[in-house]
């Protein structure tokens, strides 16, 4: 029955793209939107409420055999949360599930629907459980928004780690990815700012919003006047108490909510102030945005002048002489623009940390924990304009990839022919180099972009100049011919064109000593800590980039000791993102990874339609089919001779048993279990024999 059903495409036996396509959506057709490959499970959004997720189908999948019931995401969960006691199988303690899939594929259900099951699973400390679960609406809020392919995306990544004493959660800790501030000040058609300034319009009280100084949300232009209907506003009322609820549960106080809210409808004024030139060659404020100034400095705090002054010219000092250089109209506003950005990226690090502080209470750090970390980050991205902030998210992308291929293909593969197993090698798509031309030093993207950053000078067509230069005959990279600085990348998962223009100014992503000590200064306390934090800019890029890196290893220990003031993520340079994420990276490497690779059925966001070319696309640039093919044929648990012996001896019920090849032999001879392979120095098991494995452990158990 499970057979002809297909839950496991491992088992399908005549396999092509087409019949992979087939069992997926015939599978999708009766709302059986999860698929096993072995050990992978495959993920179709249905865009709909399914009765998939209510208490008695979580209960039944906790400690559940795997071929006794569907696929499922919680069996993910309990999967991850067996091994990591020790329960399942040999191999490391620590856990973690990486869940890839485009933008509106559903990862952040997956992770929320995860989190939860784990929470169900370990049931210890209820109130540490309940702040966990909360951490997600308080960051959705902060960090995600609509866009034109989902309308709750994600803006951000996320890692977040659960840490454990034996069966029960002690801690846990969020890793926050490259928030897309750029949005704060700007939103394509279609798309919206991030959910929480609709929130706060709505579900404010009418007190709290004269004290906040919030106009109409028509007004202001960072919203683009677009609000939508009351049935809308509705929700975003609604919305907000759930916000404001999880700020309270996982332990915010009244006073820093407050200041954030300030701080919020600080920004929405800030982007209404207009400038204006003077017949005199200066510049102003325009008269009808005079209010909105003022308006700005009394939510920011700070002195009016003083604020009028950072956005009118900048101060540079030059052989110890003070020089006021004016702007003209179009910095004015990029200094708007990135007050505002950089206010609420520091909110955003701020909440993070804050959660981080709240989420390991009383954590012994003498005892060793295990760890469940959960990989949550912004899918691979193609828009009509694509900017910095799509090269580093699809950058991102290209190194999960690349960690997935790893994982499944070359580890495995090596192995194979190091330990003398018969092997046809299953040839995949490898994007090593892809990321080789992204990351190789000194002549990499990267390298490049950090390189001409540290020009003044230098400007962006200078940047794709040289990347054309260096890279015109590499197979990934394509030379634009255009008066605008364009360029595309060859990525795994398709050609994107980038657009360069504002790339360095980004990646330098500096503020201004002006507008930094505007906000030390900031009577508002949660404003002026969460500037106080600010490393000095020294000009160049080196210094500033090995305290980053210092900051990016911090872990888990060393972020309690450390005061919220010190923690923040300071700035996003490209390299930054990259280092932290190598770091991630080495992290992933050492534990026991389990994929999720979720599916976007349509490009429309509706029920009950598969499109034929979207999901296709999907299931080639995952590799599924290969995939298929090595779970098929594949040994992916592979434990020592040592690991094993020791592990199952008990079978022969001889706890003295040598740990060798022979006594792992005739502790699988006892057994009815076939189709294992013996190599040179470990066992190779097929992916269900680990299940098989345990349920005769269980049966010894209970006899
Ligand atoms: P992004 O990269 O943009 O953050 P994502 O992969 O995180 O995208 P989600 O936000 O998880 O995508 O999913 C998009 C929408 O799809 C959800 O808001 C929800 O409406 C729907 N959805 C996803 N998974 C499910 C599910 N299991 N059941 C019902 N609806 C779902
Ligand atoms: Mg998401």
């Amino acid at each position: 029955m499970e057979v002809l059903l297909n839950e496991d495409l491992a088992a399908l036996s005549d396999l092509d793209e087409q019949s992979l396509f087939e069992s997926l959506s015939q599978r999708f057709r009766q709302d059986r939107i999860y698929t096993y490959i072995g050990d992978i499970l495959v993920a179709i959004n249905p865009f709909k409420y399914l009765p998939l997720y209510e208490k008695e189908v979580s209960e039944s999948y906790k400690y559940h055999e795997k071929t006794k019931l569907p696929p499922h995401i919680f069996a993910v969960a309990d999967r991850a949360y067996q091994s990591m006691l020790g329960r399942l199988a040999t191999g490391p303690r620590n856990q973690c599930i990486v869940i890839s899939g485009e933008s509106g594929a559903g990862k952040t259900e997956s992770t929320k629907l995860l989190l939860r099951q784990i929470m169900e699973l370990c049931r210890a400390n209820s109130q540490l459980e309940q702040q966990i679960l909360q951490v997600n609406p308080l960051l959705e809020a902060f960090g995600n928004a609509q866009t034109v392919m989902n309308d709750n995306s994600s803006r951000f990544g996320k890692y977040i780690q659960l840490r454990f004493h034996n069966s029960s959660v002690k801690g846990a800790k969020i890793n926050e990815y490259l928030l897309e501030k750029s949005r704060v000040v700007h939103q394509d058609e279609g798309e919206r700012n991030f959910h929480i300034f609709y929130c706060m319009l709505a579900g404010i009280s009418p007190d709290d919003k004269d004290m906040y100084g919030l106009l109409d949300p028509t007004q202001y232009r960072y919203l683009n006047g677009r609000y939508g209907s009351e049935d809308i506003v509705r929700k975003w009322g609604e919305k907000y108490s759930e916000v404001c609820n999880a700020m309270d549960m996982v332990g915010f106080e009244e006073q820093e909510k407050v200041d954030m809210m300030t701080i919020l409808a600080g920004i929405l004024s800030l982007g209404n102030i207009m400038f204006e030139p003077t017949e005199t060659d200066a510049l102003r404020v325009t008269d009808k945005s005079m209010g909105w100034l003022k308006a700005t400095a009394g939510q920011f705090g700070v002195q009016e002048e003083e604020l009028l002054r950072s956005l009118t010219c900048t101060l540079s000092v030059t052989r110890g002489e003070a020089i006021r250089r004016l702007h003209n109209q179009q910095q004015a506003e990029d200094a708007r623009d990135s007050i505002a950005k950089v206010a609420y990226g520091r909110v955003f690090g701020w909440i993070v940390s804050k959660v981080n502080e709240l989420l390991a209470p009383n954590v012994d750090f003498d005892v060793e924990l295990s760890e469940i970390g959960i990989l949550d980050i912004f899918g691979f991205e193609n828009f009509a304009v694509n900017r910095f902030e799509q090269l580093c998210i699809n950058l991102a992308n290209e190194q999960l990839q690349y960690f997935f291929n790893h994982h499944i293909f070359l580890m495995e593969q090596n192995e194979y022919k190091e330990e003398g197993i018969e092997w046809e090698s299953i040839s995949f798509k490898d994007n090593k180099p892809i990321l080789d031309l992204f990351l190789t030093k000194p002549i990499g993207i990267l390298s490049l972009l950090d390189e001409q950053s540290a020009f003044p000078q230098a400007s962006d067509r200078d940047f794709v100049d040289k990347l054309n230069s260096k890279f015109k005959s590499s197979p990934h990279y394509e030379v634009v011919r255009s008066h605008s600085p364009l360029f595309t990348v060859v990525h795994y998962a398709g050609k994107v064109q980038y657009n360069g223009l504002g790339f360095l100014e980004k990646n330098r992503d500096t503020i201004p000593a002006s507008i930094r000590s505007l906000f030390i200064n900031s009577v508002t306390p949660l404003l002026s800590l969460l500037f106080a934090a600010t490393i000095s800019r020294t000009g160049t890029l080196m210094p500033r980039k090995a305290k980053l890196m210092q900051k990016a290893d911090d872990n888990f220990n060393s972020t309690r000791k450390q005061s919220v003031g010190a923690q923040f993520k300071i700035m996003v340079s490209v390299s930054y993102l990259q280092h932290s994420l190598a770091v991630l990276m080495e992290k992933m490497f050492v534990a026991s990874p389990h994929f999720v690779r979720c599916i976007k059925p349509n490009g429309s966001k509706l029920p009950d339609q598969v499109d034929n070319k979207i999901v296709m696309d999907q299931l080639r640039y995952n590799g599924l089919l290969e995939t298929i093919r090595i779970r098929r044929d594949g040994f992916s648990w592979r434990p020592s001779f040592k690991e094993f012996a020791q592990r199952y001896n008990i079978l022969l019920i001889k706890p003295d048993l040598p740990l060798t090849k022979e006594s792992c032999m005739s502790i699988l001879n006892t057994t009815e279990i076939h189709g294992w392979k013996c190599g040179s120095s470990r066992m190779f098991f097929k992916y269900w024999h680990q299940e098989e494995l345990a349920r005769l452990l269980e049966r010894l158990g209970k006899a």
